[in-house]
């Protein structure tokens, strides 16, 4: 029986994402899963940027991570440029939400989502591809969400930005990969954030029912774990999307939904 195997390190070991001397930026990296994100690539050894509308949730991730705040409104297109570009991995992350019929949806509200869950990744990835291509190796991880691949009543300018920035990743994953580099999508179902948190509290007000209910009953009728996603839960499959095998995954979009999308 062989004990010691010659060559590179097998998946085992190669599951310790080591990161070290790699450059990261995450936006929206002041809460949730951003924040889960930045720690995680923090801990597997890369230099972090985080990114956020909140210059002092920026500034707590980044302490916390080792890394830099950039206090940036990202529907602000002209602060992208105080961004640096020689990012090795990118992650996507900010968002929000606005929930409303149709009818009743304000079109500013709706061309806000557009503007910093798909135009600001987008000029994001134009601003890092250059350095990506250059050294022949990036990693571009959106978060995405279930929404990115079903649709919800109300939530018509979400599931709009969702689907396009799964759009953009996929073109992204075609033209990046004769240069080495992945896009990919990771799709969760419900997280534990201040964003699904705020929801849970306007669900229960609106249905006249307690937050708890509103979990069960509302939120995660469809998911087969009845439990909320953590945000490190989320961060662990970004990590794994950095990592020295899968190299090979593009283009594709990882649901982390506790089976919303089998059901
Ligand atoms: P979160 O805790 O609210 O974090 C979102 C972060 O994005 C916040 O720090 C927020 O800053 C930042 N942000 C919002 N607008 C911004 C802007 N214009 N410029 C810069 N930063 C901005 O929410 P989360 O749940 O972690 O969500 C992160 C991502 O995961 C989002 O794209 C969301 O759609 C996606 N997602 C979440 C869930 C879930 O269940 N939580 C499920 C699927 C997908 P402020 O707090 O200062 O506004």
């Amino acid at each position: 029986m062989t004990s010691q195997l010659s060559g590179p390190p097998g998946p085992a070991a190669a599951a310790a994402v080591n990161l070290s001397g790699r450059t990261a930026l995450v936006t929206g990296g002041g809460s949730g899963i951003g924040r889960a994100c930045a720690l995680a690539l923090a801990e597997a050894g890369a230099q972090v940027h985080v990114v956020d509308l909140d210059a002092e949730s920026a500034k707590e991730t980044a302490t916390a991570a080792g890394g830099i705040a950039h206090a940036v409104n990202l529907a602000d297109t002209a602060a992208l440029g105080a961004l640096p570009r020689e990012i090795d991995i990118l992650v996507n992350c900010a968002g929000l939400q606005h929930v409303a019929p149709i009818e009743e949806f304000p079109p500013e509200r709706f061309a806000l989502l557009q503007q910093v869950m798909v135009m600001a990744p987008f000029l994001m990835i134009q601003r890092c591809l250059p350095h990506m291509y250059a050294q022949g190796w990036g990693r571009l991880v959106h978060i995405s969400s279930m929404h990115g691949l079903r649709a919800s009543a109300y939530k018509s300018a979400y599931v709009t930005a969702k689907h396009g920035l799964e759009g953009l990743s996929k073109v992204a994953a075609l033209e990046g990969a004769p240069h080495g580099v992945t896009s990919n999508c990771v799709n969760p179902g419900y997280v534990r954030t201040p964003l699904v948190e705020g929801q849970i509290a306007a669900q229960a007000e609106a249905h006249g029912i307690d937050p708890e209910a509103v979990v069960g009953e509302v939120l995660l009728e469809r998911s087969a774990i009845k439990r909320l996603i953590e945000p490190e839960e989320v961060a662990a499959a970004v990590l794994w999307l950095c990592g020295p095998h899968t190299g090979f995954i593009t283009g594709t979009s990882l649901p982390v939904d506790g089976g919303w999308g089998a059901n």
